[in-house]
């Protein structure tokens, strides 16, 4: 066979596992989507997608892959990518560390002893992250994230003003950690702006396919796998992995290290992402949740996945594993 005609017989075999999995888990619809922010409460439960890209830009999508749906905190890995970028390690580690809590994403708990937030995964975290986005106005700052989601999805990104407005409205626990860490000087004062910047950037629509790039790109070292421009530095791409692996899954991060084992970043929008450094990502998009905030269906493909083609980033046997 020649190497396309060997490229495109993997390529289906993977469509065809991805459209069993999709097929088998149809019928789970333990969970619910999240309603603490009320429009996310609205949307349609029974949405089903999974989507994968390769590191070589190759791609598979079945089910609602091309529905699009809210990307919420999977955004959190981005904006730390891009403050890393922009600060440096140092500078951000000032202000936020890299400890999993094991308390729920929305906790109003801070690091004491280093006073900083716990994670960039957690909401603390995320926004004190977010404050680090540079502008003079919220212009220029909404700006610097749009123009950062640009480079990852390859067109301009789209908000969805329905959930912004209502996380705007109901979003007074976030209101609460904030002033917390202006209080304790982890964040400049600019709270509502910084605040609004990060309700926007959860508010950003995505699909399955969109994350499944995004996630490729990560886990291609921060070349996008299809426009071949560099989004995010290639060192930067080590810690949000690191990151994602140790703190993506919520306080389920643990247990889905041991068990499926693959640098992660779910979203209470119903979003998961994992990335196989070297080798592609996998999306799955799935609205009901459970206790932990984490895509019930999307748990399931994952650890299908991860168990049957030993995806698990330390499987000693790994095929996946990237030469790069
Ligand atoms: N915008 C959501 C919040 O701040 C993001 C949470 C999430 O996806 O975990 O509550």
């Amino acid at each position: 066979m020649t190497d396309t005609s060997t490229r495109q017989a993997r390529i289906a075999w993977f469509e065809r596992i991805c459209g069993d999995l999709h097929e088998r888990f149809v019928p789970l619809t333990d969970g619910e989507p999240a309603s603490y922010i009320p429009e996310l409460a609205t949307v349609d439960p029974d949405r089903f997608a999974i989507a994968a890209v390769t590191t070589d830009g190759e791609r598979v999508g079945v089910g609602d892959h091309d529905h699009a749906f809210t990307i919420q905190s999977i955004s959190k890995l981005l904006l730390y990518g891009l403050a890393l970028e922009t600060h440096g390690r140092d500078h951000v580690l000032e202000r936020v560390g890299v400890a999993p809590t094991g308390d729920s994403f929305n906790a109003i708990a801070l690091d004491d002893d280093r006073n900083r937030a716990p994670n960039p995964m957690v909401n603390a975290g995320a926004i004190a992250i977010t404050d680090l986005v540079v502008g003079a106005t919220l212009d220029d700052r909404v700006e610097a994230v749009r123009s950062m989601y640009e480079r990852y999805l390859g067109h301009r990104p789209e908000v969805d003003r329905e959930v912004w407005t209502s996380e705007r409205a109901t979003g007074n626990r976030n209101r609460a950690i904030a002033y917390l860490m202006l209080s304790r000087g982890i964040i400049d004062d600019r709270v509502e702006q910084t605040l609004d910047l990060y309700f926007a950037q959860c508010s950003v629509l995505i699909t399955a396919d969109d994350l499944a790039t995004i996630g490729a790109t990560i886990a291609n070292h921060g070349v996008h796998p299809v426009t071949g421009e560099r989004v995010v530095r290639r060192d930067v791409t080590r810690d949000m992995l690191t990151v994602a692996l140790t703190c993506g899954m919520y306080d389920y991060a643990g247990e889905w290290a041991y068990t499926v084992g693959i640098p992660a970043k779910s979203g209470v929008g119903g979003g998961i992402v994992g990335m196989i450094p070297g080798a592609g990502a996998i999306a799955v998009y799935s609205p009901r949740l459970d206790a932990f905030g984490n895509s019930v269906r999307g748990l399931r493909v994952f650890e299908e996945l991860s168990d049957e083609f030993e995806m698990h980033v330390f499987d000693p046997d790994s095929p996946w594993r990237g030469t790069d």
